[in-house]
């Protein structure tokens, strides 16, 4: 019997979970996932390069499959890749126990884009569209029509300590001279330039088959990069802009296409752009999808709507149903779960036996 205490840490779903099963299990032809740390020998630079393949479709798939919403339009869709693919190089490039949750507040056709990768990599993106995307549209006609779109990082440690808030840092999506900026990559180089003085390339790519990112960082001068700002100082201020070997590393970097990102395997993206450095790589890492909804929390969601609201919509449709908008995962509630939800554990009346 599922507990009603509320709890807000992440909790595994009670219900047969086919969120977590693995895509390879019926997609055998598609390759895993992958990413990839590496630093050039002795040069203050690093860099971090992943293709979401298995995890990118399984996105896209469910979307699809969603009937409430159906698929994304591919310029939407691109956006998404994108986004996951930023989000798992920024995860992977901090020391933090906890969700990285990159999200874009717009003011067009696309309302919020949300992805949020977990420490261990996995992974889920999903996106609200309340307008029509036109064919070729980027960046700015999807999301920042009127200049207000806003991208937004936040970090949500795994085990907060009582009261502890979230840290989150915003960006415009404009430059410095409020010119519109038509892709991801610059918003967040300038994010990362803003939030922990490090110089920042990034490269973004994604189509229907692959999601893919190659991040150039330059080290720290003191401290660790860790996107919240804590180890700002005048050091890392002053090297800006000035390290010659991350700005010929950098300038490599700039010159992979987005086509080459997504058509070419890691190991070849490596040595043509960076054959004549000498590059110390990492174990890869798998990315996955998974979505971390549960039946507690969406109970509690419903609790939080009050016990009338919840009534009404009783009254009105039989059952209460809440459907996940990253997984398209389905929360149905009858009159007894719903009894349930607010009926407080010490004065629970007997459960009937059916619903046990
Ligand atoms: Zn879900």
């Amino acid at each position: 019997m599922p507990s009603l205490a509320y709890s807000p840490d992440p909790t595994p779903d009670p219900t047969p979970d086919r969120t977590r099963l693995t895509p390879r299990a019926y997609l055998p032809d598609i390759p895993v996932s992958e990413l990839h740390k590496f630093l050039f020998d002795g040069l203050p630079v690093r860099g971090i390069i992943v293709r979401l393949t298995d995890a990118w479709t399984e996105v896209l798939q469910r979307r699809q499959r969603d009937t409430s919403t159906g698929p994304w339009a591919p310029e939407v869709a691109e956006l998404m890749g994108q986004m996951a693919a930023a989000g798992a190089l920024m995860q992977s490039n901090i020391k933090f126990n906890g969700a990285l949750v990159l999200q874009i507040f717009g003011d067009g056709p696309v309302k919020v884009a949300v992805a949020e990768v977990q420490p261990d990599l996995s992974l889920r993106a999903t996106a609200k569209v309340v307008g029509e995307v036109l064919a070729g549209a980027r960046l700015p006609q999807m999301v920042n029509v009127g200049n207000q779109g806003r991208c937004a990082i936040t970090l949500d440690p795994r085990d907060k300590f009582p009261g502890q808030q979230p840290y989150q840092g915003v960006v415009p999506l404009h430059g410095d001279r409020m010119e519109k900026l038509e892709r991801l990559s610059e918003v967040l180089e300038h994010y990362m330039l803003q939030s922990e003085q490090l110089d920042t390339k990034l490269i973004l790519a994604a189509d229907e088959k692959v999601a893919a990112g190659l991040l150039i960082q330059r080290l720290p001068v003191e401290g660790e990069g860790n996107l919240a700002g804590s180890f700002v100082s005048s050091a890392n201020e002053d090297a800006i802009g000035v390290n010659e070997d991350y700005n010929r590393i950098a300038t490599l970097a700039a010159s992979l296409t987005a086509q080459e990102l997504l058509e070419l395997d890691v190991d070849t993206v490596l040595r043509r752009l960076f054959w004549e450095e000498k590059v110390l790589r990492f174990a890869p890492q798998t990315p996955r999808f998974a979505c971390s909804c549960s039946r507690d929390r969406v109970s509690s969601m419903i609790r939080s709507l009050g016990q009338q609201e919840a009534e009404d919509i009783l009254a009105e449709r039989g059952d209460i149903e809440v459907g996940c908008d990253f997984c398209g995962h389905q929360y149905r509630f009858d009159v007894v779960d719903a009894a349930r939800l607010f009926t407080s554990p010490g004065d629970q009346p007997p459960v009937p036996r059916a619903v046990q």
